[in-house]
């Protein structure tokens, strides 16, 4: 049984040869079942048995979901069932507008470690498929009636460490027959894991954007920080990241959570702008550090946030601070992955 959700319409309309009427409906299908989360082959075959046909060779299984946490200000935490009962954390969270983005996960936990991070205390419970990550846009507008226009890769677990799969969700996402996202719509955010940067830029969506959480830019800090860095010290992350510039006017992201008496020091300034000056166009984006369940430190106080954005600017480099959306509800960023979830781990079988 093949889930739509994980196929391009090409792929779809290769695999819905032979099937009845396939030449006709096989475009309706693929679109009602992406756009609007509905799998109905009786509405457009004659008879139950040409639409139990279709039945035997598709599936679209779009999750349950759950609101989580509403607070003001809007942003929102929704708790997604997969097929085997483990769940993961997606956030609406408003721009400004009345424009929306839609932060989803990639894995159920997630194995990297970064100390600052929630979800890294779930460790690593299984990967999710193609289908189920697609699924969370899914489920976000038919069952939970979210608008949203851009969709970043930032939730649970670290979306280039099964780079085909998230490779597979892209084209899913920007293809013409289903969704139709524009490239630049979608933000895929990596602690830095060099051949899964790599992959990306083979994909050749040259509008698609990228961000980098690094988080310290020294590899004794980083080292510590996030064990990702042991793997692929700065240097060979700022040679991927060089590398990888789809387009003249591309801007690489650099996310950077300040962490109060960890990194937020005249040389840490000093330290990101090296690490950024030969990466091209680069917005480093401030956020202050969500204190969890198990706080690494506590969180910067405003003129802490201020003094460092100065800093960085002093050293030429473009700031963006970042407003903490969800902190009361445990769904900002680097807070998903909670208690709940942790207990279900206990509950459910890992695969
Ligand atoms: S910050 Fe991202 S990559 Fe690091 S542990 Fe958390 S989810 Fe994983």
């Amino acid at each position: 049984m093949q889930q739509i959700a994980s196929l391009t319409r090409a792929e779809f309309d290769e695999r819905a040869r032979g099937l009845p009427s396939a030449g006709k409906i096989a475009g309706a299908i693929y679109r009602q079942a992406l756009r609007e989360g509905r799998f109905e082959p009786e509405k457009h075959v004659v008879g139950d048995v040409a639409a139990a046909t279709w039945r035997g060779r598709f599936a679209l299984t779009v999750p349950a979901a759950r609101c989580h946490a509403t607070e003001s200000g809007a942003t929102i935490k929704a708790v997604v069932e997969l097929g085997d009962g483990l769940e993961v954390e997606m956030v609406h969270i408003p721009m400004g507008h009345g424009r929306h983005t839609l932060c989803i996960s990639c894995q159920v936990g997630c194995k990297m470690g970064c100390r600052f991070c929630e979800t890294a205390r779930l460790g690593l419970l299984r990967p999710m498929g193609a289908h189920e990550i697609v699924g969370q846009l899914l489920v976000a507008r038919r069952t939970l009636g979210w608008a949203f226009e851009r969709v970043v890769f930032m939730g649970m677990g670290e979306p280039l460490d099964h780079p085909e799969v998230l490779c597979q969700v892209l084209r899913v996402l920007t293809d013409p027959g289903g969704l139709a996202m524009p490239h630049d719509h979608l933000t895929v955010c990596t602690v830095g894991v060099v051949p899964g940067i790599e992959r990306l830029g083979e994909l050749g969506m040259k509008r698609l954007n990228l961000s980098v959480s690094l988080n310290a830019a020294n590899d004794a800090l980083r080292d510590e920080l996030m064990p990702v860095n042991r793997r692929a010290p700065l240097a060979e992350l700022q040679g991927a990241l060089a590398a990888y510039r789809q387009r003249a006017n591309f801007q690489l992201g650099v996310n950077y959570c300040l962490l109060p008496g960890l990194n937020d020091s005249r040389e840490d300034a000093r330290d990101i702008a090296r690490f950024c000056a030969p990466l091209g166009r680069v917005l480093v984006n401030v956020i202050p550090y969500n204190p969890g369940n198990a706080p690494l430190t506590r969180a910067a106080t405003d003129d802490e946030v201020t003094r460092f954005v100065v800093w960085l600017r002093e050293e030429g480099l473009r700031v963006r601070r970042r407003v903490t959306k969800g902190r009361e509800s445990m769904a900002a960023c680097g807070q998903l992955g909670n208690v709940e979830l942790r207990d279900g781990r206990r509950r459910l079988p890992v695969r």
